[in-house]
C-alpha cells in the first residue's frame, strides 16, 4: 500500500547502507519506522544529517515488518525535509527529560511521549463528557467568562477593565471579573431547559501553589431541574464511570504508557472506579474517622471545619480505598445557594473524593424556596437587589434542583495519574507563571 506520512523525527539510526527513521506525527503513542535506503536522492546530503525534531513528508510502501515491535514499516519512496531542528540545541534528546524539565519549555513539550499521550486523553475526556450529556439529553449553555456577578468570588476573581476605564464609569456599568463558575447562569437556563451544562473556562486567583490547584482551570457544571441530591449524586457517578470507561476503550495504549511510568496499576484502577461501587458518607461521619485519627493531621478537624485536602485523601486513600461521597456539610462552612436541611444545620452538599487527588467534585442540591434563601444571602452579605434575577428564579416556577462542578483537569490527573496538575493543561496558568 502506498502511504505518505508527515510528522518528526523522533531518532535515526543507520546500518550500511539504511537510515531507520522513527517518525511521529501525534495521532498516536507509537512511531512509524522509516527505512530509507542510499538510492534515495538526497540520502547522503539530507537523510542521514536528520535528527531529533526535523520535521518531513515520506512516501513510500506500507509494508509488514519482519522485525519485533512493530506490525508495519515504510520503504520510503521519497523522504522530503521540511524543517531542520539543529541537534546542538534542540531541547528534546533522546533521553527521558523530567516533567519539570518539561514543564519549562511548555511549547515543544506535546511532541514527548508522555504529554502527547495526555493531550490525546484529555481531548477524549471533553468527546466523552460531551456525549455523555448528549446520550442523557441535556442541553449544552455556553456561559459568559466575563461576569458581573461577583457573590461566588470570594476574593477570587480576577478583575477585569477596559484601558482608561474610570471606576466610576465601568465599562460594562459594574465592576466585572473572569467567571469562577458557570453555577449561576446554568440555573437560569436549567429553569427553562430542564437539564443543562456548561464546560469552559473558569479562574481563580487561587495563591495557593498546589499540585491540585490552576489560576485557569476548566470546569463541567450540569445543572438539572426538578432534581434532588441524591439524583445529583448519581449524575455525577454516573459521568464519571462512563468517561472513564470511555478512555479504557479508546486510549488504551496511552494508558498503557501512564501505567508503566507515571502511575503503576492505573489501568487497573480505572477499571474498578467503572466497575465498583463509590462509598457514600455523611460530613458528620467523615469528621468521627478523622478525629479518630487526629494527630496525623496537620490541619485541626472538627464539626463545622472545613476538610482540607490531607483529610479528603485519607478517607479516600486510607479508609475506603475507593471514590468516597461526603454530603451534608454545615451550612456555615457552605455557599449561600445550597440547599439548607430540615436540621437547620447542614446543607444538601456532595463532594466526591478520589485516590490521589481528594476533590474531584463538588455539587450540591440548590436552595428552591424564596424566603430561605433570601435570608441565606442577606446573612452572607450578598445585595438581594443586585441579585433580584437569581431570586426571580424562586419567585417564577421554582423547583427543586441540583447540580456540581467537575474540575476538568483533576479528571484528567486521574485518568492519567500525573501527580501535578500543570502537567494536564496545555499552557498552566499559576501564580508567577503563565507560559506562552
Ligand atoms: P478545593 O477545595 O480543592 O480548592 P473548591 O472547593 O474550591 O476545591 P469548587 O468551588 O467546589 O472547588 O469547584 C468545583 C471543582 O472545580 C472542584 O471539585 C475541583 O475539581 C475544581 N477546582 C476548583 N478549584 C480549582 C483550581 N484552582 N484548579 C483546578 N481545579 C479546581
Ligand atoms: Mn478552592
Amino acid at each position: 500500500m502506498e502511504v505518505t506520512v508527515k510528522g518528526w523525527i523522533r531518532t535515526r539510526r543507520d546500518t550500511g547502507s539504511f537510515s531507520f527513521l522513527e517518525v511521529n506525527d501525534g495521532s498516536c503513542l507509537a512511531n512509524l519506522q522509516i527505512i530509507a535506503d542510499e538510492t534515495l536522492v538526497n540520502y547522503n546530503e539530507e537523510i542521514t544529517q536528520l535528527s531529533a525534531g526535523c520535521s518531513v513528508v515520506v512516501s513510500g510502501i506500507l509494508q509488514k515488518s519482519p522485525a519485533k515491535g512493530q506490525d508495519v514499516e515504510l520503504l520510503a519512496q521519497t523522504v522530503a525535509v521540511q524543517g531542520w531542528a539543529d541537534p546542538a540545541t534542540y531541547p528534546l534528546q533522546k533521553k527521558r527529560h523530567s516533567l519539570e524539565f518539561l514543564r519549562g519549555i511548555s511549547h515543544l513539550r506535546p511532541r514527548t511521549n508522555a504529554l502527547g499521550a495526555v493531550t490525546r486523553v484529555r481531548a477524549r475526556l471533553t468527546v466523552a463528557v460531551n456525549s455523555f450529556f448528549q446520550k442523557q439529553d441535556f442541553i449544552q449553555v455556553h456561559t459568559p467568562i466575563i461576569t458581573t456577578s461577583d457573590c461566588e468570588g470570594a476574593g477570587e476573581m480576577f478583575q477585569v477593565s477596559a484601558p482608561g476605564e474610570k471606576d466610576d464609569k465601568p465599562f460594562f456599568g459594574s465592576p466585572a471579573g473572569l467567571t469562577v463558575s458557570g453555577q449561576l447562569q446554568a440555573e437560569v437556563y436549567a429553569q427553562a431547559m430542564g437539564q443543562v451544562y456548561t464546560f469552559g473556562p473558569t479562574f481563580r486567583a487561587e495563591n495557593s501553589n498546589t499540585s491540585r490547584h490552576l489560576a485557569e482551570f476548566w470546569m463541567i457544571e450540569p445543572e438539572m431541574s426538578f432534581c434532588d441530591l441524591s439524583c445529583n449524586i448519581q449524575v455525577a457517578t454516573d459521568l464519571l464511570k462512563f468517561v472513564l470507561q470511555d478512555v479504557l476503550d479508546n486510549c488504551i495504549e496511552d494508558l498503557a504508557l501512564f501505567d508503566k511510568f507515571i502511575e503503576k496499576g492505573l489501568i487497573q484502577k480505572l477499571r474498578d472506579i467503572v466497575d465498583k461501587d463509590f462509598v457514600h458518607i455523611t460530613y458528620t461521619a467523615a469528621v468521627e474517622e478523622l478525629t479518630a485519627v487526629a494527630d496525623r493531621f496537620e490541619y485541626h478537624v472538627e464539626w463545622g471545619v472545613d476538610l482540607q485536602s490531607e483529610h479528603e485523601r485519607y478517607l479516600t486513600e486510607d479508609v475506603y480505598k475507593c471514590p468516597v461521597i461526603v454530603t451534608n456539610y454545615p451550612a456555615t462552612i457552605k455557599p449561600f445557594y445550597m440547599r439548607l436541611s430540615d436540621d437547620g444545620e447542614t446543607v444538601a452538599a456532595m463532594d466526591i473524593l478520589v485516590p490521589g487527588i481528594g476533590e474531584i467534585v463538588g455539587g450540591s442540591q440548590r436552595e428552591e424556596r424564596l424566603d430561605v434563601l433570601t435570608k441565606r444571602m442577606k446573612e452572607a452579605g450578598i445585595d438581594t437587589e443586585e441579585y433580584g434575577w437569581y431570586l426571580d428564579l424562586r419567585r417564577y416556577g421554582t423547583v427543586p434542583h441540583a447540580g456540581f462542578g467537575l474540575g476538568f483537569e483533576r479528571l484528567v490527573q486521574f485518568a492519567t495519574g500525573m501527580s501535578n496538575i500543570r502537567e494536564v493543561i496545555a499552557f498552566p496558568r499559576t501564580p508567577g507563571s503563565a507560559p506562552c
